[in-house]
């Protein structure tokens, strides 16, 4: 089954909005979205023995919860670029669509 795709992201206040072009909607919150940053800084890397590294925890400010912009990777996700410079996170298009169907 092929994986639907965003026909449109857009900013709507603090939350992001994707109209999926199966005529979908779904609404992420924008600090929620953050903290599911699924970049190997953020979320850690197990080593050979399944402990989980981070990198050293940042407070995050409150520009880190806003968009500066976002573009599209290639067919299958999505690139956003904080408001606090961050921008290692690709959020799959299956990604997103799992954290709608869990409850946006
Ligand atoms: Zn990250």
């Amino acid at each position: 089954m092929a994986i639907p795709v965003p026909r449109d992201v857009m900013v709507v206040g603090n939350e992001l909005a994707v109209v999926w072009d199966d005529g979908r909607e779904d609404y992420f919150a924008l600090e929620k979205l953050r903290r599911a940053c699924p970049c190997a800084m953020c979320k850690g890397e197990p080593d050979l023995f399944g402990k989980v590294y981070k990198g050293a925890e940042r407070a995050l400010t409150p520009r880190a919860f806003e968009v500066a912009s976002h573009r599209r990777v290639g067919s299958y996700a999505l690139q956003i670029d904080w408001g606090d410079g961050h921008n290692d996170g690709i959020y799959s298009f299956e990604t997103l669509r799992r954290m709608a169907a869990e409850g946006g």
